[in-house]
């Protein structure tokens, strides 16, 4: 069962990929993915492509959504796997949810504008697939186009984190309501990256904590966005709590994304792979 190709993180041109649903399933199954989610920020609109293109080219498919949380003053990701995508609870959350992102855009722009960069927001809308869903990755990729810094990782640093022009504070959905969505809608809960996380020892075991009693089950371990010291960290990190492990790319784009779909390591043996507690979820090809 380890050794079962399993992608459960990756984004489309429903959020801030740069591939249609279909084409990220093609391109999942043409590395040998077997089992897919497709897990775009806070959207499941892409869900039924998503799954059908899966279907289509013999890959099982489990729902997916990445959902953008506040813990502690920091933004957290929780995917959520396996649940009705089009449950009112979650529907009605992820809308909510989402309904910041253009007021939060247009003052991206303008702190953008006071050191020189102007037209961002209208730039930024040229690469948005979803009207929806302006993300900061979208202003990133037109910071590139427009020869500002040479790649997005290197926009994040200069000007779109904390501290930086288009940095913007947003307060995303609490953590016990995206547990409540995803499970009221019938799925698990997980947490993504979470190396990625700029807390303290104390915050990060207040997270794994909280989020125990609320009832999540996953953490990602091995992630695109964890080095090799990180996937043996969060191993240890499941078994202090208990925890299935999951292991997704987190693809966007093909030059982009550093770690292509379905090339990841296999999960340590040490952890129980999330998809052998989701055999009832998965939809079979
Ligand atoms: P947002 O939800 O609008 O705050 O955008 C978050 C997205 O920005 C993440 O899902 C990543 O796709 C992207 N992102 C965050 N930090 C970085 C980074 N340092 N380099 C490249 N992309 C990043
Ligand atoms: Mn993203
Ligand atoms: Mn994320
Ligand atoms: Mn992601």
């Amino acid at each position: 069962m380890h050794l079962l190709n399993a992608d459960l993180h990756s984004h489309s041109t429903v959020s801030d990929g740069t591939l249609s649903p279909e084409a990220v399933a093609a391109r999942a199954h043409a590395n040998g993915v077997a089992l897919w989610s497709l897990t775009d920020h806070d959207e499941v609109g892409g869900q039924a492509r998503a799954r059908d293109a899966a279907l289509a080219l013999g890959m099982d498919y489990l729902t997916g959504v990445e959902i953008s949380v506040t813990f502690a003053g920091e933004t957290v990701h929780i995917v959520g796997l396996g649940f009705d995508a089009e449950h009112p609870a979650i529907m009605q959350g992820l809308a909510d949810t989402r309904g910041g992102r253009e007021r939060r855009a247009r003052e991206m722009a303008e702190g953008l504008a006071r050191v020189g960069i102007h037209g961002a927001y209208e730039g930024a809308l040229k690469y948005v697939g979803n009207p929806d869903l302006i993300s900061r990755t979208h202003f990133a990729r037109f910071l590139v186009e427009q020869g500002i810094c040479q790649e997005t990782h290197e926009v994040f640093r200069r000007y779109l984190t904390e501290g930086k022009p288009g940095y913007v504070e947003h307060r995303w959905a609490r953590l016990s309501d995206a547990l409540d969505w995803i499970h009221q809608a019938g799925g698990v809960a997980v947490i993504a990256h979470p190396a990625r996380y700029h807390f303290s020892p104390n915050e990060e075991y207040a997270l794994f904590t909280d989020f125990k009693a609320l009832g999540g089950v996953g953490v990602e371990v091995v992630t695109g966005s964890h080095t090799v010291a990180e996937y043996q960290r969060y191993a240890d990190v499941a078994r202090e709590f208990d925890l299935l492990a999951s292991r997704g790319s987190d693809f966007h784009d093909p030059a982009e994304s550093h770690t292509d779909l379905g090339s990841l390591p296999d999960l340590p043996g040490a952890v129980t792979p999330i998809w052998e507690a989701l055999s009832h979820r998965i939809v079979r090809a």
